[in-house]
């Protein structure tokens, strides 16, 4: 049976913009929020890299099939098989999204997260783990039953490869090995060497996970052409924020493992054995690590993303972002007092992910009143990857001084956390104006209300 759903989806941009093809169109494009000042203006959502706002063409297509909703897999009925279907050809477009091996797994899972612990959880017996202490934690931590090595944050990204080649050449793995890499990282946004990271650990006999949360939804990835051996990302950073993640690639480690959850959907059959007990043959294809009802509308919104950037096209989506970057950069440049944070330095590669610390300033200070003032939903904090911030910053862990005190980053004084601001395929010029603009605003002459601390947070006094 295939199955058919009509949509009225629009892929291509609708919004007219200054460069390129303009946004994509998102949700939320029309609302409104109150400033502190008074009044109310649209709001500006420039935390991306936390999660993006849903593409108008996903939202479309969950609506149009939300009411062909069904159980997947055992399912008798016309909509169980329908939606199995559906489910079935997500995982085919996400493959082909990836440019995976004809032989490469899809796993659905809930967040690049999940299916970093669901890797962790099939390590082979013995299994040696590479990974840079730059990474997020959700790359950082999940390795720590393994024999795991903790790679110092390189300054290039040639020291990367060298850091790499170092640590696997010191501690030559025998057996299997893992090399966990980011694709672009979640603070600077810059993007790793992940190709040139991939070739040193596979001459090691390694092999390599990437972590794609911050890649995915700003570039091509290419399982083929990258040579990695996983990669990972999730649904809501991909404009399909309904709760589904992946986890894509080799096949092997994933069969031999025990299924990450012990349940229905990942058992073949199930037999009462003569002592008592149960035997379990497990499936050895992806469902064997999806056990449980799965999210059947989460797949499906991040296959309608795939398709959605796919045909809006990334040539063009690059070139959009680029040019917001640019001019985000460039109007930081400008303002006394700020700097961003970079490891790799201002030439680098990146995509809109852009961390800076405001001299004298509070970080969360500053972030509060990029909201409550101007609109403006940015990110203050260390972004859940606290050596990577603090080596940035120069800063021990401690907690942040009060809202505004002098003492708190006293111009000079390393700053305790930093603000990011991130935006993608649906952010239109008038939002990186206008946080650029309040920006300068800011520094210049002050926030123009109180603030104060509230649960180790910045927000606004009421007057
Ligand atoms: N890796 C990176 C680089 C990230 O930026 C994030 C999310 N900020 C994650 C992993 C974790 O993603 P999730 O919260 O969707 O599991």
């Amino acid at each position: 049976m295939s199955a058919t759903l009509n949509t009225t989806a629009t892929a291509a941009a609708a919004d007219s913009d200054t460069c390129c093809a303009g946004p994509l169109p998102v949700l939320g494009r029309d609302v409104t929020v109150p400033l502190v000042t008074g009044g109310e203006v649209p709001y500006a959502a420039l935390d991306y890299a936390a999660s993006a706002p849903a593409l108008q063409r996903v939202w479309d297509d969950v609506a149009a099939y939300a009411p062909y909703y069904g159980s997947v897999h055992r399912g008798a009925g016309y909509l169980s098989q329908l939606s199995t279907d559906l489910f079935e050809q997500s995982r085919a477009t996400v493959a082909a999204f990836l440019d995976c091996r004809p032989s490469d797994q899809v796993v659905f899972t809930r967040s690049t997260t999940d299916s970093l612990n669901l890797l962790a959880r099939a390590l082979p017996a013995g299994c040696r783990v590479f990974v840079f202490e730059t990474e997020h934690h959700a790359s950082l931590l999940p390795w720590r039953d393994a024999d795991v090595s903790y790679l110092d944050a390189p300054r290039t990204p040639a020291e990367a490869v060298a850091t790499l080649e170092r640590a696997l050449a010191d501690r030559e793995p025998h057996g299997p090995a893992l090399v966990c890499v980011t694709g672009a990282s979640n603070v600077t946004g810059e993007l790793w060497p992940v190709r040139e990271l991939a070739a040193a650990a596979h001459a090691h006999g390694a092999r390599v996970v990437l972590d794609a949360a911050q890649l995915a939804p700003h570039h091509p990835v290419s399982v083929r052409d990258l040579d990695v051996d996983w990669v990972a990302f999730s649904g809501h950073k991909l404009y399909a924020p309904f709760g589904s993640g992946v986890l894509a690639g080799r096949a092997d480690w994933l069969q031999e493992a025990e299924p990450y959850l012990a349940g229905g959907g990942a058992s073949r059959t199930v037999a009462r054995h003569a002592d008592g007990g149960v035997d379990v043959d497990w499936h050895t294809t992806a469902a064997r690590h999806e056990a449980g009802s799965p999210n059947v509308i989460g797949v499906y919104a991040i296959a309608s993303a795939c398709k959605a950037l796919t045909e809006a096209g990334f040539d063009e989506l690059v070139a959009r972002e680029q040019h917001l970057i640019a001019r985000v950069r460039a109007g930081l440049a400008e303002v006394p007092g700020v700097r961003v944070l970079s490891l790799f330095g201002d030439d680098a590669p990146r995509v809109g992910v852009i961390s800076f610390v405001v001299d004298g300033w509070n970080s969360s200070h500053f972030a509060a009143a990029l909201s409550a003032e101007y609109g403006i939903g940015v990110r203050d904090g260390l972004f859940c990857a606290h050596p990577l911030v603090r080596t940035l910053l120069g800063s021990a862990p401690q907690e942040p001084g009060e809202c505004g005190s002098p003492e708190a980053t006293a111009p000079g004084a390393p700053s305790l956390n930093a603000i990011r601001v991130s935006f993608g395929a649906g952010t239109p010029d008038e939002h990186v104006d206008r946080f650029v603009g309040a920006v300068r605003e800011l520094v210049a002459d002050g926030a123009k209300w109180r603030y104060h601390q509230e649960d180790g947070r910045c927000v606004p006094a009421s007057r």
